[in-house]
């Protein structure tokens, strides 16, 4: 019976592909909190303190501009972090959206929710 338990290479594989994607969603759900936490501030900070004044509440609102340019890039780093837990969950996380191949781990690394393979994003 000598092998019997012993493991596929392919499954091995696949399994190093699987820890590594976990750790990337515990990165990515981490920094969806931190994220979520910020917007939440933003919008207390953007409704709470309008003055009683409309016009008082236009300058105010002109001074909240950059603020919410901020939660707008947020909101947009949101969606691109839901998307790719979406993927990791449905096991189509690293691969391309063009081409279909693979995507480069480093790449992954540096832009998690890349995705295009570096050939496609050019
Ligand atoms: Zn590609």
């Amino acid at each position: 019976m000598a092998g019997r338990d012993g493991k596929e290479p392919d499954q091995h594989w696949k399994r190093n592909v699987m820890d590594k994607h976990e750790d990337i969603a515990k990165a990515l759900q981490s920094r969806l909190v931190e994220l979520t936490g910020n917007v939440a501030d933003i919008d207390t900070e953007l409704r709470s303190s309008l003055p009683a004044d409309w016009e008082e509440q236009a300058t105010k609102l002109e001074d909240q501009d950059p603020l919410e340019g901020i939660e707008k890039s947020k909101l947009q780093e949101i969606g691109q972090i839901r998307a790719a837990l979406q993927r990791i969950a449905d096991g189509h996380y690293g691969v391309c959206v063009e081409c279909g191949e693979r995507i480069d781990p480093k790449r992954l690394k540096a832009q998690p929710t890349a995705t295009r393979c570096i050939a496609c994003a050019k």
